[in-house]
């Protein structure tokens, strides 16, 4: 793929679509700009030529946040096809680009076949075929906002994130809020009461707080659903994840009229077990387990995963390419010895006070499981790949860099491939 701003002079677009990767304030767009040629959302675009075919707006429960999108966004698609048997697709950054979808047609022509129940519409209740679709925003999908417009969002949290990209925080911010920007009070917004209030409104919905320690169940309000141990992603933020996702279908059951089996979404959420690279299982060699969660790109979801095992000795191993935030919140857990790696090594080697970076994620690893050899006999432990940063220095993408670490950790321990992931 080409970046270049000659692009503009060669091909003469009537417009540019852009793609989350691309900074707006580059070159090309900037050279798109200069030559009156309109710039819009690929997201963004895509929702409105939906709505236009379609003749009325897609269902869409837009997620964004700085960590949990995909989780989520997998999370509630899975609950509401199999806990309220509807059709869902998930999509936007979790990889089926609304683009993609539309020119796909399938759920486009449910959409021009069938009505939604939306409450005040008359169209049958439940009716199995109509998708919802259930987008993943990234903040870079929401930078330019004119058409979407989600009946229900979620802004699962908020914290440092592409300070590389973003001139500062609020900036970052009113990108996450522009998922808001085409709602009004009949639409719903799920969000952290901070958020929520920064978000102005007048919105529906209800604040989420986020847990720092597991609950006990799940459900809705004043009717428990099932135990904490019964929903396999672990950590207090899956948690929050969950019940996110159960809020979002306490309104969507709200609006849309549906008859939700308990039992059903009961058995939908004992299914769900999480993303690959999220905090995923990769085996256990004696008391040793080891955790792949190479999705880790932010210091929170680093913080997320240590807080996800207790007290329980850590091994840790992160870096990669930095994306301009502080690691000094990763300094100070007594229990977790650091082994930072890779183009930000040695800037992690200073903020946590290591000994020393190794100059890749194979040494690091080597340093680190011959560490936790040698203490398993002794005690329980964890073996974490949580980088707290991008891949890029050194891996095409995060999955890579999980699969890498997950090949590294197999052959040292002989361990099997798990089940396959959902
Ligand atoms: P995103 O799509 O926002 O990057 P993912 O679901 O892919 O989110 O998860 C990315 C990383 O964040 C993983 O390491 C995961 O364990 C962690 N994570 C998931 N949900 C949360 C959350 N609610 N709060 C903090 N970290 C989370």
């Amino acid at each position: 793929p080409r970046e270049d701003p000659e692009l503009i002079d060669e091909l003469r677009p009537d417009m540019v679509l852009t793609a989350p990767g691309v900074p707006l304030a580059g070159p090309l767009f900037v050279r798109a700009r200069a030559a009156g040629i309109p710039i819009r959302g690929e997201n963004d675009f895509a929702f409105e030529c939906i709505a236009r075919l379609a003749g009325r707006e897609p269902f869409v429960i837009g997620i964004t946040g700085t960590d949990g999108k995909s989780t989520t966004t997998a999370l509630l698609a899975h609950l509401i096809q199999r806990g309220a048997g509807l059709s869902a697709v998930a999509a936007g950054n979790i990889g089926l680009s609304l683009s993609r979808l539309l020119l796909s047609g399938g759920p486009l022509a449910y959409l021009l076949e069938e009505k939604p129940t939306v409450a005040g519409e008359t169209a049958a209740v439940g009716t199995p075929t109509w998708p919802l679709l259930v987008v993943e925003c990234s903040s870079f999908q929401l930078e330019l906002v004119e058409a979407f417009h989600p009946r229900v969002a979620l802004l699962l949290n908020l914290a440092d994130d592409h300070l590389d990209r973003y001139p500062d925080r609020e900036a970052y911010l009113a990108a996450k809020l522009n998922l808001t920007r085409k709602m009004g009070a009949e639409d719903v917004f799920l969000a952290p009461s901070e958020l929520r209030q920064r978000a102005g409104g007048p919105f529906g919905g209800r604040d989420i707080e986020l847990l720092s320690q597991e609950p006990d169940e799940f459900g809705f309000p004043g009717a428990p659903l099932l135990g904490r141990a019964e929903f396999l992603p672990p950590g207090p933020h899956n948690a929050t994840n969950l019940r996110f996702a159960l809020a979002a279908l306490e309104e969507l059951t709200a609006r849309l009229n549906l008859d939700m089996d308990r039992e059903r979404l009961a058995t939908a959420v004992r299914e769900f077990r999480g993303l690959e690279h999220r905090l995923e299982f990769v085996g256990q060699s004696g008391d040793l387990r080891i955790f792949n969660d190479s999705k880790a790109t932010t210091v929170q979801a680093v913080g997320a995963a240590l807080a996800a095992f207790g007290e329980t000795p850590i091994f840790l191993l992160l870096g990669g390419r930095a994306k301009g935030v502080e690691f000094d919140a990763l300094a100070g857990y007594a229990h977790v010895r650091a082994f930072a790696y890779g183009e930000a090594g040695p800037e992690i080697q200073a903020a946590l006070g290591l000994q020393r970076a190794y100059p890749d994620l194979k040494t690091a690893f080597e340093a680190a499981a011959e560490g936790a050899d040698h203490l398993k006999s002794r005690s329980a432990c964890v073996l974490l790949l949580s980088p707290a940063c991008a891949s890029f220095d050194a891996y095409g993408s995060y999955g890579e860099r999980g699969a890498h670490f997950r090949e590294l950790a197999r052959a040292r321990w002989k361990l099997q491939p798990p089940e396959t992931l959902k």
